[in-house]
């Protein structure tokens, strides 16, 4: 057989082609998620999505049917996918029983991201180190650093954890929140001693400082007045006084006592006022007013962190799942809990006052309706609360507050991102976010309580069997 110059050329050509087209043709790389339910609390339902995430980044959400070119299929037939979910209020530093398996407690319960509301720096500073160390198994973490409070300190560290610093003068404050920005917190918080020129200052100073401001509404001022300068508020904490018919008075009357005249711990004076000015409040509430006051909430974001306001209500040992909740954490940081949960059980409290908790539901719906921004946070380890377990309770509770299941979501991921303005990064599932993901074997729109039906969790970019979160959260 003979060829001719022309055919060997031709058949180079088609070869070095070929050749070419295998070079060009890129190595699988990253994960797919084949055949899922998505769902996110911008986007709804997505049906029969393929979604492929690379390293930490969503790369492509695309019909089943489309080519792949991945290394990894995990298949999600039949299984619902949300974004990764946040512990908006946590405290990582208070517990030391809890603080080392904090990070896969939360992980193995689906929560990729947390906000740390308040721990001093020294503490908490090597905490947010290791769990951003490259190769840590650990949520996001977002924090605050110290409550910054007034002249007098609530968390002094007398009789109580030391988590709160004072800010008798605004030129104090100033200093204080420039330090903080230097050693690099997310965000500041506000707590309920400081006095309204302080306030202003603190206010001002993260403002100029492009830091987001968290708060509890400062004793000495009301809802309506501090709320629309803050970013979000913890526990609807004083709000309840601003609803009230005599508001006015009540506020006049807590002025005259922040002067202290008998020198009393800031705990004490807190808490004096709280006993005497709460259940009144409630008692006198008033729609009119408390429209108002929400109306001027409609920038600030509530986290009403119900799961811990309403223990009375809905006490967390009469949960289904309260013991294995108990069972996944560390030996030592369960005993309390389970020591607290069989005296429960055997002689349950009377008399328990449920009044704080109904309101706080109640006022919870009325905000929501109003367009309030809602956001889902537990106070863990505070509680009984164990970290992970307690958000699921609150995304519960919120359902019954009177969110839908997709504006409990919103709450636990659209919102916290926008608080941090990281919306176009987080909180949804959308190519060029973030590969922070969870995997449910059950439809969280049917049963918010399906969020606990977890099989994986992807968290920057890792793919986590639950299994192994679990076994590694509850290793003392
Ligand atoms: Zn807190």
């Amino acid at each position: 057989m003979k060829f001719g110059a022309e055919t060997v050329k031709r058949s180079v050509a088609l070869m070095l082609i070929a050749a070419v087209a295998v070079a060009c043709q890129p190595m699988p790389s990253g994960t797919a998620i084949t055949n899922v339910t998505v769902i996110d609390a911008i986007n709804g339902v997505r049906e029969n999505q393929t979604v492929v995430f690379d390293g930490d980044e969503i790369t492509a959400i695309q019909n089943v049917d489309a080519a792949l070119n991945v290394a990894e299929t995990v298949d999600g037939s039949g299984k619902y996918l949300i974004p990764g979910l946040w512990d908006f209020h946590v405290h990582l530093s208070y517990d030391d029983r809890f603080t080392p398996t904090m990070p896969a407690q939360f992980l193995s319960y689906g929560i990729t991201s947390v906000r740390d509301t308040g721990g001093l720096m020294h503490r908490i500073l090597p905490i947010v180190e290791s769990m951003r160390a490259a190769d840590a198994i650990a949520p996001r973490v977002f924090f605050a650093g110290p409550l910054l409070d007034g002249q007098f300190v609530v968390y002094d560290g007398d009789d109580r954890p030391e988590i709160g610093v004072q800010n008798a003068t605004p030129e104090q404050a100033r200093e204080t929140i420039r330090g903080l920005k230097e050693q690099g917190v997310d965000f500041i918080k506000i707590y309920e001693m400081v006095s309204p020129d302080v306030f202003e200052a603190m206010v001002e100073t993260a403002n100029e400082l492009d830091l987001p401001i968290d708060s509890h509404v400062p004793l000495s001022l009301r809802a309506s007045t501090a709320g629309p300068s803050v970013d979000s508020i913890e526990h609807l904490r004083n709000i309840e006084m601003d609803c009230a018919s005599n508001s006015a008075e009540l506020h006049e009357e807590r002025l005259e006592r922040l002067r202290n005249p008998d020198g009393i711990s800031g705990f004490a004076l807190r808490s004096s006022l709280h006993s005497l000015q709460r259940l009144p409040a409630i008692a006198n509430y008033d729609q009119e007013r408390c429209d108002e006051v929400i109306a001027t909430l409609e920038s600030t974001t509530q986290v009403p962190t119900l799961q811990l306001v309403s223990t009375g209500l809905v006490p967390p040992w009469s949960r289904d799942d309260w013991d294995d909740a108990l069972d996944r954490l560390p030996a030592a940081a369960a005993a309390g809990w389970k020591e607290l949960t069989d005296e429960r059980r055997a002689s349950p409290a009377e008399d328990v006052d449920t009044t704080f908790a109904e309101w706080a539901l109640f006022l919870t719906g009325r905000a929501h309706a109003a367009g309030v921004p809602i956001g889902a946070g537990t106070d863990t380890p505070l509680g009984p609360s164990p970290p992970g377990y307690s958000l699921h309770t609150e995304l519960e509770l919120l359902v019954r507050a009177g969110l839908s299941p997709i504006d409990a979501l919103a709450a636990a991921t659209v919102r916290p991102a926008q608080f941090f303005s990281l919306q176009d990064e987080m909180g949804t599932i959308d190519v060029g976010k973030v590969a922070d993901l969870v995997l449910l074997d059950a439809d969280p729109l049917d049963d918010i309580a399906n969020t606990k039906r977890i099989t994986q969790v992807i968290s920057k970019g890792v793919a986590h069997d639950v299994g192994d979160l679990i076994e590694l959260a509850g290793r003392p």
